[in-house]
């Protein structure tokens, strides 16, 4: 039985007293100061990882005023405060030993947008994707860009000064500030707009460190004027922390918003931001120049940006090797895939965008022009293919914004690290800097991958590390100080993209002593007590704090290396998790992560998980509880209400809210599998505590089922009893509980003409010609609840020319996996591959109807079996191989316009899916509208939980609802959950896309 887990960092009794007091003072936000939470925010992307005190979420910008207004208090001098936002920094900018207040959960609502002015007003939680979207149909955008566009925050973006892609003609985040909102230290709100001189000096806010901010940043800007101009680096990515460059405009005005953007959190939090809107370009195309090696990549980018283009960007063969892996492949492989491609080991993206149709075709075709010279010259592009369609050009993108998770997700212990990643020296100096670059890392027989924004002399390197080695970790402060030697021999700096986070120790070697103590003293206008982000770029000059250096923080290998390395092994999903945060896409239309997306609580998304599960680890192995061993016991202690007692109750809430979709198994960049996580730890878990009875009804809800086939409306009656529903309800805590089709699926096949076999056994068919047969597994879901749906499913194929042979109801185990119950899972999961192979020695092919149930043969299965040699199809995976032959003895079909949803698992799974539904369609001459749409909330069962209804319903809303609204055509599904849902809430059935054809074959 696993013990009880109660090591928890303490918390100080000053932010305890601090908290309370806030409730009290009229903060409306959350409060979080249980260790999850905590665990949680304690880290980023970054190498690091520290446990706050506490996490506040406030709601408004008087919430945030009421949080500093308190910590002026003598009694809280301690309390420091980090902003924090989608917390995708990677330098450790949002960690905090002291209270993070996170932005992101409740102010993310877009105020105003006002097209005529060009401009809107956001909170600092929208995210960038989200305003984007909204303001898509106004023709206009946010014109910055970031690889993680839809999780990073505006907030976190103004702060860190973002750009990416496009910031040769787009510039920085700070070029499209109009107004700032912001609460300074001591609580004082202020909205900061530029101010021409009269305004300036007239300036008398009546407040003292208003007053006190202005005067004092311009005296220092303009007594140093000379210098800040001499040392500031003239390059187009930079600069957080503090840009004292820009602070007068070119036309003369004074812009306190220059310093505030870039400041990472620490002269003031944003509440509020008015950004100003490009109109979006009508236009795009985007050339993919292949090269074979990155040097002949690079050099050629420094020729191709004569033709100035809106971007150039530069991916190595890593990445895209790893790519090859990626659900990103199946879009983009057609641009790999011309003769002598097998040689390319780097390719330039470069884009052409605006609204001037014939502008962009001509640069297009200078490039093209250009990339022609270059064929067959000495540093020879191998080919170069261009992409002129929306979906093909971000398909494209997004290889390039996956890069950074696809290096984390290399084999090994090593992974990729981010210390030195964000380099920029002048695109002139690049090609020479890279290659001395990569001479520091051979030198240390280092693996990396390579890629960047060579039009502004970008680079991203993550060398390949084991932070829980201690030999690799003394390499970050080795490598770090050689690389900073290397960018200051090349007039670059160390931090040119993501922010300085912990490498504020640098920062006098790159601007000088007096410099230097003038940025100290910026801070001290500001945040005269160091209250805010401490420890980060700079500290008050007349303040006795110091920065952190970089290898003063505590790291997450620390941690992680307390784990035994066979436990991390077993469960490497958590360990992998880089904190990357693409499972915080807020696309309500994506698949990735519904719980996330519902709560938008990050406990409840794949990195929340993944993060408490080793935190899990680490604790259980403190113990001594061996993790790899055996444990049958069979929990007796019934599950506390409150989760303070026992660290496992927090990570049970956090597991308990997960649908088991699977969107991250294959979703993530890392693949972090939280279904298989959290079926691990429930196994375990219930060594200690009770099972609650639903868990074991819908465990072995297919084994009771099928024995009630024998008599459905017996057991149909028995659920419509008034008091069965209250009951089931309060408390087994199981809703809707589904009825069993009467009459049977056997009962129908009978009566369609269809075999059912009573058992698996070749020797029974040995005589047949089985030329025809394909074998359908009944699952439970589909054949016991919708057996209708089934048999027609079933009967498509009898009316194409198929013998269908319906199997013997066989145990498939998903519930049992969901849950946790591994020892039945594998007992099942053996006994269903037993079957099967028997099945596959006839040599015919044997498909599933319903996608979750199907793929658990190939998925969940696969770690519990010794052979693999279950092959079972899902409907259209086997029939676009078999259709084309069939051609002509197809029935063409006509119907109004079709629609078709799929299943998160198959969708995520097998990307081609959509695809090839749309194939089988059209080859009954039929259109299929692939609609894109988020989690149904189902799940299996779990919108069938009591505790889960809410949340299921709320899923369903936030994208399937308004899909089948939007609609007037014929929508089909291939999720026997999803047809279920839609059935609860809208009252109608929708059809599985076979039983739609088979319907139209009549
Ligand atoms: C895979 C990956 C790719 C990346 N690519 C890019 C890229 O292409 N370009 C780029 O510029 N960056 C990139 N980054 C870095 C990071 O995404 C950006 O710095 C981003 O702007 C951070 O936004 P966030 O909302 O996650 O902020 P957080 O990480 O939460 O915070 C970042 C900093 O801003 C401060 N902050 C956040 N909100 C506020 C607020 N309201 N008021 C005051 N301070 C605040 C925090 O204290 C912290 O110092 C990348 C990161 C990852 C993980
Ligand atoms: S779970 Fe995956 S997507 Fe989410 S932070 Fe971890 S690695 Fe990134
Ligand atoms: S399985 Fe689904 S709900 Fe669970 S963590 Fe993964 S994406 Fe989120």
């Amino acid at each position: 039985m696993i013990p009880q887990l109660t090591e928890k960092e303490a918390l100080s009794p000053v932010v305890l007293a601090f908290v309370d007091a806030l409730t009290s003072r009229g903060f409306t936000g959350d409060v979080e100061t249980h260790y999850g939470g905590r665990i949680i925010a304690a880290t980023d992307n970054s190498i690091y990882q520290v446990t706050p005190q506490a996490v506040l979420f406030p709601r408004s910008q008087a919430d945030v005023q009421c949080i500093l207004q308190l910590a002026t208090h003598e009694e809280f001098a301690d309390v420091t405060f980090t902003a924090r936002g989608g917390g995708t920094g990677t330098n450790g900018q949002s960690l905090t030993e002291g209270v993070v207040v996170d932005l992101s959960r409740h102010m993310n609502r877009i105020v105003e947008v006002n097209e005529a002015e060009g401009w809107a007003w956001v909170e600092p939680g929208v995210v960038l994707d989200q305003l984007n979207a909204h303001l898509k149909p106004h023709g206009v955008f946010f014109a910055p860009e970031l690889a993680p566009s839809n999780r990073a925050t505006i907030g976190g973006m103004v702060s860190t000064d973002a750009s990416g892609k496009g910031s040769r003609i787009y510039g920085k985040t700070s070029n499209h500030i109009l107004a700032l909102d912001v609460v300074f230290s001591d609580g004082l709100a202020w909205q900061s707009v530029p101010l021409d001189a009269s305004a300036l000096h007239e300036l008398k806010s009546g407040e003292a460190l208003v007053n006190q901010i202005y005067q004092g940043v311009d005296r220092i800007i303009t007594s140093k004027h000379e210098l800040i101009t001499q040392r500031f680096p003239k390059l187009s990515r930079f600069l957080t922390g503090y840009n004292l460059a820009h602070v007068y405009t070119e036309d003369g005005r004074f812009n306190l918003n220059a310093l505030i953007a870039g400041s990472e959190g620490t002269l003031a939090v944003v509440t509020g931001i008015k950004v100003k809107l490009t109109p979006l370009p009508t236009i795009k195309r985007l050339i993919v120049a292949k090269y074979v090696s990155f040097d002949d990549s690079l050099r050629a980018a420094t020729i191709l940006v004569q033709a100035n283009p809106a971007a150039i960007e530069t991916v190595d063969d890593t990445i895209v090797t790893l790519a090859r892996q990626d659900v990103v492949w199946d879009r983009v492989g057609k641009f790999f895939s011309q003769p002598g491609d097998d040689r390319v080991k780097s390719i330039n993206l470069i884009e052409f965008a605006g609204t001037d149709a014939d502008l962009v075709n001509a640069g297009t075709q200078a490039l093209c022009d250009q990339l022609d010279a270059l064929l067959g010259h000495e540093h020879e592009a191998v080919g170069y293919q261009l992409a002129t369609t929306d979906a093909d050009i971000a398909a494209l993108w997004e290889l390039r914004a996956k890069g950074v998770g696809l290096l984390g997700n290399a084999k090994g212990n090593r992974r990729p690290i981010p210390f030195v990643e964000d380099t920029v020296v002048p695109p002139e100096h690049l090609a020479a800097f890279i290659q001395e670059f990569r001479q520091v890392l051979d030198g240390y027989s280092l693996e990396y991958g390579m890629f960047g924004h060579v039009d502004v002399g970008c680079l991203h390197v993550r060398p390949a590390l084991d932070l829980r080695d201690e030999a690799d970790e003394t390499l970050i402060r080795v490598i770090s100080d050689q690389v900073k030697d290397l960018v200051l021999k090349y007039g670059g700096v160390i931090w040119g993209e993501h922010g300085k986070g912990l490498r504020g120790e640098y920062m006098p070697e790159f601007f000088g002593q007096e410099l230097y103590d003038d940025l100290r003293r910026i801070k001290g206008l500001f945040d005269p007590t160091n209250k805010l982000n401490p420890g980060k770029l700079v500290t008050p000059i007349d303040h006795p704090a110091f920065v952190k250096k970089l290898d003063e923080v505590p790291l997450r290998g620390h941690r992680d290396r307390q784990i035994p390395e066979a436990v991390r092994e077993a469960f490497p999903g958590s360990m992998h998790c880089n904190g990357n945060g693409a499972c915080f896409n807020v696309d309500l239309d994506a698949v990735m992560c519904p719980s996330y997306k519902f709560t938008r609580d990050r406990r409840h998304s794949p990195k929340g998980r993944a993060g408490m599960m080793r935190e899990w680890l680490r604790q259980l192995s403190h113990t001594g509880y061996d993790l790899q061993a055996e444990d049958e016991s069979r929990g007796r202690l019934p599950i506390p209400e409150s989760t303070d007692s026992d660290f496992s109750l927090e990570v049970y809430e956090a597991m308990d809210g997960c649908l088991s979709c699977k969107a991250c198994t294959s979703m993530c960049p890392i693949k972090v599998d939280i279904p298989d996580l959290k079926s691990k730890f429930l196994n375990r878990l219930y060594t200690r505590y009770r099972r609650p009875l639903k868990d074991t009804l819908i465990a072995f809800g297919e084994r009771t089922h099928h024995r009630l086939l024998a008599a459905p409306f017996l057991y149909n009656a028995g659920v419509k009893l008034p008091f069965v529903k209250p009951l089931m309800r309060e408390w087994v805590g199981l809703v809707d509980m589904p009825k069993l089709s009467s009459p049977t699926y056997t009962a129908l096949l009978d009566k369609a003409g269809i075999q059912v076999l009573q058992q698996i056994e070749p020797s029974s068919l040995q005589h047949r010609d089985l030329s025809h047969t394909i074998f359908i597994l009944p699952d439970a879901i589909t054949a016991f609840y919708e057996a209708g749906t089934f048999v027609e499913c079933v009967t498509f194929f009898k009316k194409i020319g198929f013998e269908p042979i319906v199997t013997p109801f066989i145990e498939n185990g998903k519930g049992q996996h969901v849950k946790g119950f591994l020892h039945d899972f594998q007992r099942t999961a053996r006994h269903a591959a037993q079957q099967l192979a028997k099945l596959a020695s006839m040599g015919r092919p044997i498909i599933g109807i319903d996608p979750a149930i199907t793929l658990t043969y190939r998925e969940e299965y696969r770690p519990y079996l010794d052979r693999q040699d279950v092959e079972v199809w899902l409907p259209q995976e086997w029939l676009v191989n078999v259709l084309p032959h069939l051609a002509a003895s197809l029935t063409q079909l006509t119907s109004p316009a079709i629609a078709f949803m799929g299943h998160c698992g198959e969708k995520t799974s097998i990307q081609a899916s959509g695809r090839q539904w749309q194939a089988v369609f059209q080859a009954f001459g039929l259109q299929l509208e692939i609609v894109q749409a988020g989690c149904c909330g189902m799940a299996g069962a779990f919108g069938h939980e009591t505790a889960h209804y809410d949340e299921s319903k709320g899923i369903y809303e936030q994208s399937w609802k308004f899909k089948l609204a939007d609609s007037d055509r014929a929508i089909v599904a291939t999720g026997a959950s999803c047809r279920s849902q839609v059935q609860r809430f809208e009252g109608g059935a929708i059809a599985h896309p076979l039983q739609f054809l088979s319907r139209l074959l009549g």
